[in-house]
């Protein structure tokens, strides 16, 4: 563990939970419009999770620290989207393995990591789900060329993703249970996914510019 490495996660990963932590209610009140309304406690939960364990998580590789993130969301989020996102963590730890991020292995590993969350979701674009939002960033991370501000772009692509949820009519979970009732709300997953990557994007050109 380098204490580069180390550095990394501490200044990337509290303020992307506390960025989640932060709209716990705005995520609740997303998932009352089409879901059970529990969401944001979910995302809570899970995120004060990782918080807490976050002094040992950023004592181990990279691979298994994703890999430990994961699994604290598999195991104190009750709603689906803890099992997803945990997929989504695990898959990226497994896909890393020993290698050293970069901008390409980090597309890779977030290929990879969506690939699970279609397969443990029986999902895909398009369903007003939180695919809706990661799979447009990560086509801007694939895309994106040398010399463009990444950030920037992936900023301005989740919102404008987010925002491509509210006229979808959810085809998956259990908003897809309201049928035409959940055209015009936001899905909450993809709200999350955005504030997430916006965070994350936030301190990454912060320390650009130091
Ligand atoms: P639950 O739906 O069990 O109450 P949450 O409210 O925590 O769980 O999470 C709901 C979010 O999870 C949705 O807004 C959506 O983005 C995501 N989601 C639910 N089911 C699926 C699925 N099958 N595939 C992808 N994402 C899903
Ligand atoms: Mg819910």
């Amino acid at each position: 563990m380098t204490e580069a490495r180390r550095m990394r996660l501490q200044r990337l990963v509290p303020p992307t939970l506390k960025a989640i932590i932060a709209h716990a209610e705005e995520l609740t009140r997303l998932d009352q419009a089409i879901g059970d309304g529990d969401h944001g406690i979910n995302m809570k939960r899970g995120a004060e999770k990782i918080l807490q364990e976050l002094p040992a998580i950023c004592d181990k590789p990279a691979d298994e620290a994703l890999k430990s993130m994961g699994m604290a969301l598999v195991m104190s989020v009750g709603g689906a989207s803890g099992p997803l996102f945990g997929s989504l963590l695990m898959e990226m730890g497994k896909s890393l393995g020993s290698r050293s991020m970069n901008k390409d292995i980090l597309a890779e590993c977030f290929a990879d990591g969506i690939e699970a969350v279609k397969k443990r979701g029986r999902s895909d674009v398009d369903q007003k789900t939180m695919l809706d939002v990661l799979v447009p960033a990560l086509d801007v991370l694939k895309e994106n060329e040398a010399g463009s501000n990444l950030y920037t772009e992936l900023t301005e692509t989740v919102a404008a993703s987010e925002a491509r949820t509210i006229p979808m009519k959810a085809l998956t979970g259990r908003a897809s249970y309201l049928g035409e009732r959940s055209i015009g709300h936001m899905d909450p997953g993809a709200r999350t996914c955005g504030l997430a990557i916006r965070e994350i994007c936030n301190v990454l050109e912060a320390a650009k510019n130091e």
